[in-house]
């Protein structure tokens, strides 16, 4: 349920609507939005105490919360969500562009793509430090090596670090490196995790599963909102079809339903979720016409050399290219890519 305060409520009004709520045995969050502030009561006892609540100081009215998924839903708080962490900001009329490679390879790979991408505009920094892949033969990434590196690169570039963490046991380590944490596409409903990084004070990036509806894609984001952390992007990185001729098959209207559905920022990645570098900038553009909040695109300085994903990763030259093209299609849909030192 969602308990509306009349515009003006006062603080007290609201403290005690918040312990009538926990009183009841259901879970309380409170939102402060520009016009009215709301509680979202959480618990299983969906209908039970609607006209108890209703009669509460300073309460406008009790409606119910439709979603399955609670705090995600747009019916608790209608404004979009903006999440910033250091030099990065995704949502409103921001596009946060996060570029790097896939993987965090060595010190001067690492370096001189941050260079490569902040001066090109990106406002943070992606880097595989633990890699998920597919076989176990494959480079599974630095793992502590890596992350210092990203945070070297952040030192010398002030771009904000993006980086996948795997494992519920290696989310304090990761966060003491990252500004953001990335749960991976295989990790969406690793629930335990999302626990996890919910405890976490650093921002989370989370990826949809090949296969995972966008309910339960909201539906994982409720269990890292639940657990207290309110800054969760979520990212469409493509979904397996019948269809071979892309690695994944990229579908661009999740950007508007997430936008429908959700107040949480959506990001794009075009790098997995086209598996080809010549098709990354067209989709980076379309993604962008579509009112995306940030893209997330792998760059490496020599493709051809990468330890992963080299096949989608555009070069330096190209990266900034892309750049160009999307600074106008954001221009033409009011919108702005913001270099980070222009960025409060
Ligand atoms: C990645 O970002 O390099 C990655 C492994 O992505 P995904 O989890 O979407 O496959
Ligand atoms: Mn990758």
């Amino acid at each position: 349920m969602i308990v509306v305060m009349k515009k003006g409520a006062s603080q007290e009004e609201i403290q005690h609507m918040v312990e009538r709520v926990e009183q009841l045995g259901l879970k309380s969050h409170v939102i402060y939005g520009t016009e009215r502030t709301v509680i979202a009561a959480i618990g299983d006892k969906r209908n039970g105490y609607r006209a108890s609540l209703e009669s509460g100081p300073g309460v406008d009215e009790v409606v119910p919360i439709l979603a399955p998924y609670k705090m995600a839903s747009s019916e608790v708080k209608a404004e979009r969500s903006v999440v910033r962490a250091g030099s990065l900001e995704v949502g409103a009329r921001r596009i946060g562009i996060i570029a790097g490679p896939c993987s965090v390879e060595n010190e001067s790979q690492i370096i001189k793509t941050a260079k490569a991408v902040r001066d090109a505009g990106a406002t943070g920094l992606r880097g595989g430090a633990f890699k998920p892949r597919t076989s176990p033969y494959s480079f599974q990434g630095l793992k502590k090596q890596g992350l210092k590196l990203l945070a070297q690169a952040r030192n010398e570039t002030g771009l904000a670090v993006v980086t996948e963490v795997i494992a519920t046991e290696d989310v304090g380590l990761v966060a003491e490196y990252a500004d953001v944490l990335q749960i991976g596409a295989r990790n969406m409903q690793n629930y335990r995790l999302l626990e996890a990084v919910g405890h976490s004070d650093r921002a989370v990036l989370l990826k949809r599963g090949p296969s995972a509806t966008i309910e339960e894609l909201l539906l994982a984001a409720e269990y890292v909102l639940d657990a207290g952390n309110p800054n969760v992007m979520l990212c469409e990185r493509g979904v397996r079809t019948f269809e071979n001729h892309t690695r994944f098959t990229l579908p661009l209207a999740t950007v508007p339903y997430l936008h429908h559905k959700t107040h949480l920022p959506v990001i794009i990645d075009p790098s997995h979720g086209t598996g080809h570098a010549y098709l990354v900038p067209d989709m980076a553009k379309a993604a962008i016409a579509a009112g995306v909040d940030g893209l997330i695109v792998e760059v490496h300085p020599n493709p051809e050399e990468a330890l992963s994903d080299g096949y989608q990763s555009l070069t330096f030259d190209q990266f900034r290219e892309m750049m160009k093209i999307c600074r106008r299609v954001a221009e033409a849909v009011d919108r702005e890519i913001t270099p980070h030192h222009d960025i409060r």
